[in-house]
């Protein structure tokens, strides 16, 4: 890292990706984003109009489930009224010299996430947000047994205008589609490359770094300290199954993934106790995020080992994780056309902000 007044300015490659790379550079005058305006954000609890709120279920497409029951709905599960990918499945698939389409067969559902309008992530109770996780498993399971066509679900929110959220109520969606998407393959991939030349999950070796990791980087010539890197100085917080981590070449100024500790591939096979440690934990990082940044508008997506035969031997090497990724500026024509995203807050000092953030002011 050249830190130096001026800030550090390095491209930084994703160990991960590697073609994923991010320049960080955090002097004062590399602003190229424009700065998303933070959404003033809608707390009401209920709205007369509003789709998602109770007393106007007539108002969606059916409902696929309930929980805990239809009656009284803390969260409800429907078919999403804009697909974008749909059931029917009469066209063909077409291969016309170097276009080639797979049909645009999946299935798509809305997850309301809460009865509550306006309701926050940090502001649910960590209960019913391991329950929202676990409608996430069931409807997966549900779609993955449902067709051998599916080959990834992915599970996914977005929240405030910025994120993409067209409704205002709280929600989450589930879009199951007949084709791995190419980022969480290209995970899937490289982290079987490592597996397969180190014998450790690329993850698991990760979060061991994050964890206890301490060096400090000399200048050869002048014997000046280039870097010092300190023990957790990526994690957020951790508890008893899980870890909140900055990751370090982060293309998202405030983005933060969530891993479970022990090596774990699948998402679907999360016990109900390691489930509500995960909620505790997104639960809290979430109100850290909040906390720093002001009403987060925000993706979140699941990344698990996608089914079918082709991932079977990637059981070992690849490791579910959940990507939060707050979108506080939008990417501009630079990073869409380069690839390489610009990060203005150094991962260092991003995830020191978030860690000191004292919870029992707001939990
Ligand atoms: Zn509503
Ligand atoms: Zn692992
Ligand atoms: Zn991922």
């Amino acid at each position: 890292m050249k830190q130096t007044d001026k800030g550090i300015r390095e491209i930084r490659i994703d160990p991960i990706v590697p073609s994923n790379s991010v320049l960080v550079a955090t002097a004062r005058s590399m602003r190229p984003r424009k700065q998303e305006d933070p959404a003033p954000r809608d707390t009401r609890k209920h709205v007369e109009t509003c789709p998602f709120c109770k007393g106007n279920e007539d108002k969606t497409p059916p409902t696929i489930a309930s929980y805990p029951d239809e009656e009284n709905w803390s969260i409800r599960i429907v078919e999403n009224l804009y697909p974008v990918l749909g059931e029917n499945s009469t066209q063909e698939n077409l291969n016309f010299g170097l276009q080639q389409t797979i049909e645009g067969y999946g299935r798509h559902e809305v997850i309301i996430d809460h009865a509550s309008h306006g309701i926050a992530i940090h502001e649910m109770s960590s209960e019913h947000l391991a329950s929202i996780f676990t409608s996430y498993q069931d409807r997966m399971q549900h779609l993955y047994n449902s067709d051998p066509r599916l080959k990834y679900v992915l599970a996914f929110k977005n929240f405030g205008p910025a994120a993409g959220a067209s409704i205002a109520h709280t929600h989450s969606q589930i879009i199951a589609m007949p084709v791995v998407p190419e980022n969480l393959f290209n995970e899937v991939q490289n982290s079987k490359q490592y597996y397969h030349k180190h014998h450790r999950c690329i993850f698991c070796s990760l979060i061991d770094e994050a964890l206890t990791y301490e060096a400090t980087i000399y200048d050869r010539d002048s014997g000046e300290v280039r870097r010092k890197i300190d023990v957790g100085q990526y994690v957020i917080e951790k508890n008893e199954h899980f870890i909140a981590i900055k990751p370090f070449a982060s293309r998202y100024e405030w983005e933060v993934h969530i891993l479970p500790l022990v090596h774990q591939a699948d998402y679907l096979q999360t016990s109900p106790e390691y489930m509500q440690s995960f909620a505790d934990l997104l639960k809290n990082t979430m109100a850290r995020l909040d906390q720093v940044i002001g009403g987060a508008q925000f993706n979140y997506f699941l990344h698990s080992i996608p089914h079918g035969e082709e991932f079977e031997d990637c059981t070992a090497s690849y490791h579910w994780h959940l990507e939060i990724c707050p979108r506080t500026s939008i990417p501009n024509g630079f990073e869409l056309g380069s690839g390489l995203f610009v990060n203005t807050v150094s991962p260092e000092d991003a995830a020191k902000k978030l860690r000191s953030v004292d919870l029992s002011d707001i939990l």
